[in-house]
């Protein structure tokens, strides 16, 4: 028996995000199509975050990692900035291709107004 999922998706906790998240992901990706990690900071605490990509690689064959972060996170405190978010967003992206080369990795700034921006 295979079980697969396309794709595993990491965002933050934040209540805030939670609605657009949810219609965002139904458009990209279906419904039940997906592994879902949520933890504060998304990316922020990349050990912990990474076991979880790891995990959906090796019980589900993900195929797609979908990073986003967001803008005014709280779980980053005085550190938090578009410029912090997008560096750590591309460090977790190499992070992933370093140790799971076969994959693909989409960046995404999410704005509190509802904006998913494509990170490169
Ligand atoms: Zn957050």
């Amino acid at each position: 028996m295979i079980i697969r999922t396309d794709a595993v998706v990491v965002t933050c906790i934040d209540y805030r995000l939670q609605p657009l998240l949810d219609e965002w992901i139904k458009t990209q990706l279906g419904y039940g199509n997906y592994n879902r990690v949520a933890f504060g900071g998304s990316v922020k605490n990349w050990d912990t975050v990474f076991s979880q990509i790891e995990m959906s690689r090796r019980v589900h064959s993900v195929n797609r990692v979908i990073l986003i972060n967001h803008q005014d996170c709280r779980a980053y405190g005085a550190e938090d900035s578009y410029e912090r978010h997008l560096h750590d967003l591309r460090q977790a992206r190499d992070s992933v291709l370093e140790r799971i080369p076969d994959v693909a990795v989409e960046l995404y700034y999410l704005w509190l107004d509802g904006r998913f921006e494509r990170v490169d």
